[in-house]
């Protein structure tokens, strides 16, 4: 073959792949267009005063509901506090549903439809909150737990986790009630009480209404929030709704080696072993899967930079590029792969005595599409010692969530008000990193989501269960009418 030849047949490939490119870029953009969701019969806005339901919240913050890995050390006192308040500030909601309290501080409200043949929808949040690390209680700006209204927000612990969506919900059902809205679907709301410690209020709720023989149309929880200029090449404000959530497993790491005087060691103690095991596991992670966020990809197109909307369209020329770049941050690494944690380790009960035993306890999240069947194959090929017994902790393991629908009425409603509110914003389906209560609905619904309307900003995100956690006097605002406008489409939901 002559050189010119070559030349030209390079020069033709260049060419078709460039051609191929376009292409796929041009059809993957024009798939991305949204689907606002009409709906003629929404009552009018009503008027309120953004300070009002900052009150509610700040008074719901003063009320520290800390909740406990062991349920005896909670203050029962609290949550009943907590229900009185609420009880004092939503009246109409109080003699309109019926209210059930669970598992001694989990509420359950019930607000009869008008036709009962209709699957019912669940409105979802938590009156726990996490507790507020001592050492770093002088560096809040005001008190955890005062609630303060300053500077435009609501201050303390809950602001954002999650209070504030316990308040929004009930807030606008106090205004619908108010306006005299009548749900054609029942109409659910469910507070757990113990969420931040996987407890079993959430589970005793789904067991009631299983018991009622109740189906769900619909559940949406906390979830991920509108991001403002957090994702790396997206332009503008952007809504993950989790459709989604990963699995959770722990599994124990343990060897045993013969102890004895530490001046006679073998060539490796239990330690040792356990430390290697550790090693083997974190320097080979889990493989990074971009099928996991193919769909957010999708419907991020439009808020995508051009160089991004090329790479999104072409994974399989780009692929590796885009892996490399989700992979250097953790929040976007964790959701592309399940992830390996080490959060505990033990061995050794003096400095000269050699350690018998050491173990380890690894947390692993499951990216949806595994299973904890192959996470522990994986994990015991990985250690490859067969000295290390690994073992399943089994009070905290759950598989991956199923996946809801992100082409129906109940998702398109989410995403058509999350517009309305915040014009411009890019919605797009993804999983929940974290653990919600929600996992537990699947067992009663086809379609769980988890989403909170707030706008948050990038360093936002690190107040959760970290310092100063505030939501601003607006977000909470706005959090009532996404509500007051998702209850009244939701429960009016016809089609099946
Ligand atoms: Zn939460």
């Amino acid at each position: 073959m002559s050189f010119v030849a070559a030349l030209l047949i390079i020069l033709a490939l260049v060419v078709i792949v460039i051609l191929v490119v376009a292409i796929r870029t041009i059809l993957f953009t024009r798939s991305a267009e949204p689907r606002p969701l009409p709906f003629p019969a929404s009552l009018p806005e009503p008027e309120i005063d953004p300070l009002e339901p900052a009150q509610h919240l700040s008074a719901a913050i003063q009320i520290d509901t800390v909740s406990h890995e062991n349920p005896e050390d909670d203050d029962h006192g609290k949550f009943a506090e907590l229900h009185h308040l609420l009880e004092n500030t939503y009246p109409l909601l109080h003699n309109h549903l019926t209210r059930e309290v669970l598992e001694g501080g989990s509420l359950l409200y019930t607000w009869r439809g008008q036709d009962e043949t209709l699957e019912p929808v669940l409105f979802m949040a938590h009156q726990d909150v996490v507790p507020v690390d001592e050492h770093t209680r002088e560096k809040w700006t005001y008190p955890p737990f005062s609630g303060a209204i300053a500077d435009g927000f609501i201050w303390g612990r809950g602001a954002m986790d999650i209070k504030c969506q316990l308040i929004g919900v009930m807030e606008a059902v106090e205004h619908l009630l108010n306006a005299g809205f009548k749900p054609p679907r029942t109409v659910y709301l469910a507070f757990g009480h113990d969420e931040e410690v996987l407890g079993l209020g959430a589970p005793r709720i789904v067991d009631r209404l299983k018991e009622r023989g109740v189906r769900l149309h619909a559940v949406i929880d906390e979830g991920t929030a509108v991001l403002d200029g957090v994702l790396p090449g997206i332009r503008g404000l952007t809504a993950a709704i989790a459709v989604t959530e990963k699995g959770y497993l722990s599994l124990r790491l343990t060897a045993e080696s013969e102890g004895g005087h530490s001046s006679t060691p073998s060539s490796e103690t239990s330690i040792g072993i356990i430390s290697r095991a550790i090693h083997r596991l974190q320097s080979n992670p889990f493989p990074h899967k971009l099928k996991a966020v193919q769909p957010m990809f999708k419907a991020f197109i439009p808020a995508a930079s051009p160089l991004m909307k090329v790479a999104f369209a072409n994974l399989w020329l780009f692929g590796g590029l885009v892996r490399q770049k989700l992979s250097a941050l953790p929040e976007t690494a964790a959701s592309i792969h399940t992830t390996t944690a080490p959060t505990i380790l033990r061995g050794g009960i003096k400095e000269n005595v050699l350690p018998s035993l050491a173990e380890a306890v690894v947390n692993f999240r499951i990216l949806p599409g595994e299973t904890i069947a192959e996470v522990i194959e994986r994990v015991r090929m990985v250690i490859d010692d067969e000295r290390v017994k690994v073992t399943p902790i089994s009070t905290s393991a759950w598989e991956p969530s199923p996946v809801s629908s992100s082409d129906c009425p109940a998702y398109h409603h989410i995403t058509t008000v999350t517009r309305e509110l915040y014009p411009g914003t890019t919605c797009a389906p993804n999983a929940m990193l974290g653990a919600t209560d929600s996992r537990h609905y699947h067992a009663i619904s086809d379609r769980v989501y988890r989403f909170t309307p707030i706008i948050s900003r990038k360093n936002d995100l690190s107040r959760i269960h970290g310092i100063n956690e505030r939501l601003s006097v607006e977000n909470m605002h706005k959090m009532v009418l996404f509500f007051y406008r998702l209850i009244q489409r939701w429960a009016s939901i016809v089609e099946e």
